[in-house]
């Protein structure tokens, strides 16, 4: 039942052969007995790291962490992790063990891991070895602590986000000690660094069941995003709505797809709505200007989580975009694909066809709208129509030939030309174009 690729195998066998004792433990075990494939492999090993690296004389061998006893060894283009049992000693700061102690018990080594599920150990001599009920665990889908939660969360506060996220992206639930230990502690995550963080929270919001997450744990994920407590039983007072604002949003963001700066457009769409809700005479809520203060909200957040550029313009863009209407015309759409790229624009539909499906479903015949609008950008980009600088049939060098200054005035024109084109008041011709940069100049 378990595949162990052969590179593995190798490991497993010469450490095996050397007179150590070896196992595949944690992730890979856990998602082979679930039927995923496994990202990578980990191997847990009586032998020292020295011992390890002897065994390995010939292959590269990447220190990984001499200190907690990971040497990385890589056979046929596969790194394998190749860690010493372990057992950690004192956390200095609900996050790193002060010391390690090695040890030639696997179950030491297994009492150390975060969860029941992370903490079954197979090779193929020996077979299963599960001293924490793992397997019960997988088959009723329960995330556990492994040894009494609370001791386990104070050691090290980053276990708290990943079982949200083991949670998320299994379905499982988190079991009740586990859950309210996690609860209790959730404070200690204010020392662990914001990278952990938002590693965790990028892979949780990626999961099946980040919906679930969002509102069964909102307590939580509150250390680290105060704003979603301000979401929290915000009623919307408006007929577009059945939702608060943080079931609204947890029900979009489960509804795009499982890409990071999608979850996360979704997960911040609306983060502004509390601080610019107002209510008209007939008492219908009303939230003007909230892409904007959305966006400016999630610029702070992604800043504080230090999340990389790319990812904070995209999202800001689609949080500041999600609200404003595209109409279905050839040049509106070509307007929306030339400010966004083509890209962009399908993410943001993407994000708009979320939103709907979390109002009130009276609303959902606009999902139709949204299929108009994707359907009228693929072909304009099939037909390869010009909406982009770069599509335009006349470059800046066109235009210096012309006479035109180099600087400032080439892009605008070219801007202006672009315009003309989309609006379909010229042919998209080199010739045509040039006579209206000369219309231009008159005018
Ligand atoms: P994935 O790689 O799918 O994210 P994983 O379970 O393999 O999940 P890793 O971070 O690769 O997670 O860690 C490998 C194993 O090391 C885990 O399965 C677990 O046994 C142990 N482990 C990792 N982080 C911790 C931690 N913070 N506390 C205790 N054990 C941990
Ligand atoms: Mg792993």
């Amino acid at each position: 039942m378990i595949k162990i690729p052969t590179q593995v195998k190798t490991v497993l066998d010469k450490l095996e052969q050397a007179g150590h004792e070896a196992f595949m433990i944690g992730g890979c075990i856990r998602d082979s007995i679930m039927g995923i494939e496994p990202k990578d492999y980990d191997v847990t090993t009586s032998a020292r790291p020295d011992e390890t690296k002897a065994v390995f004389q010939g292959y590269p061998v990447i220190e990984t962490g001499m200190k907690h006893g990971t040497v990385t060894v890589v056979i046929d283009e596969m790194p394998i992790e190749i860690t010493t049992y372990r057992v950690d000693g004192n956390y200095a700061d609900n996050r790193h063990p002060q010391k390690v102690r090695f040890t030639t018990s696997l179950q030491e080594d297994a009492a150390r891991r975060d969860f029941t599920i992370n903490a079954i150990a197979y090779n193929p001599r020996v077979g299963i070895v599960d001293y924490f009920g793992g397997l019960e665990d997988i088959e009723a889908g329960v995330i556990r602590c492994v040894g009494e939660p609370a001791k386990r969360f104070e050691e090290d506060a980053l276990r708290i986000m990943r079982a949200l996220r083991f949670s998320s992206v299994s379905g499982f639930k988190i079991e009740e000690k586990t859950a309210e230990a996690a609860v209790d502690c959730r404070g200690l995550l204010r020392k662990i660094s914001v990278e952990r963080i938002r590693e965790e929270l990028v892979k949780l919001l990626c999961g099946k069941d980040a919906q679930r997450i969002l509102l069964e744990y909102t307590e939580i994920l509150g250390v680290v995003l105060p704003e979603l407590l301000e979401m929290r039983g915000f009623q919307q007072q408006n007929p577009h709505h059945i939702y608060d604002v943080l079931k609204h949003t947890a029900v979009a963001v489960s509804n795009v797809p499982p890409e990071a700066d999608l979850r996360l457009g979704a997960l911040f769409h609306d983060i502004g709505k509390p601080r610019c809700f107002s209510v008209d005479d007939e008492g219908i809520g009303h939230f003007y200007g909230h892409g904007k203060i959305s966006g400016e909200m999630a610029r702070d957040i992604l800043n504080r989580l230090k999340f990389d550029n790319v990812t904070k313009d995209r999202v800001i863009t689609l949080v500041i975009a999600h609200d404003a209407v595209i109409e279905d015309t050839e040049k509106s759409v070509k307007r929306a694909l030339n400010r966004l790229s083509p890209a962009m624009f399908f993410k943001l539909i993407a994000l708009k066809r979320a939103d709907n499906v979390a109002q009130n479903p009276k609303y959902s015949y606009r999902q139709s709208y949204y299929d108009r609008l994707e359907s009228m950008a693929k072909e304009i980009i099939e037909k390869e129509e010009c909406f982009s600088l770069k599509d335009l049939a006349v470059r800046g060098g066109d235009l210096l030939e012309m006479g035109i200054p180099p600087g400032k005035t080439i892009g605008q024109v070219l801007e202006k030309l672009l315009e003309a084109v989309i609006a379909g008041e010229v042919a998209n011709e080199k010739e045509e174009l040039l006579k209206k940069v000369i219309a231009f100049s008159k005018s």
